[in-house]
């Protein structure tokens, strides 16, 4: 099983790790590593041939899935649907879903759980440009 390590951390901002996705292994959470308030953000990998073992619902967060490596399927209910690496796959409340690596290589995904319906203004009706110097 993966690790999260903390590497950064100040007033605004919280900078953790996962560490390299090459060799990630198991499934890893990450909001309280980061302390984010909007989203729980999770690392997950199935090796060749396996999927989650069990189905799960949710009653009020949706679930966004983005496949980072490999190919498989994913069910939601009784559709089931090929996915590969660049897949995002939004997932509603209150409906049953599982994913299943078919590719040799591990399947490596992201998943974001957030609150459905949650999101208001976002990119550019939420963001403001700003004058800083850049000290990159
Ligand atoms: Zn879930």
């Amino acid at each position: 099983m993966s690790e999260v390590k903390v590497l950064d951390k100040g007033e605004k901002f919280s900078h953790a790790s996962v560490g390299p996705l090459h060799g990630f292994e198991g499934k890893q959470f990450l909001k309280d590593a980061t302390e984010a308030t909007s989203c729980e953000i999770s690392f997950g990998t199935l090796p060749s041939g396996a999927s989650v073992p069990f189905f799960h619902s949710h009653k009020e967060n949706e679930e966004n899935y983005i496949i980072l490596t490999g190919k498989g399927k994913f069910q939601i209910n009784d559709e089931v649907f090929d996915v590969a690496e660049g897949s995002v796959i939004r997932v509603a409340t209150n409906c049953d879903r599982n994913i299943k690596c078919t590719s040799a290589e591990p399947m490596t995904y992201i998943c974001i759980q957030a609150k459905e319906g949650s999101i208001g203004g976002y990119t550019m009706t939420d963001a403001e440009i700003n004058e800083r110097e850049n000290l990159l």
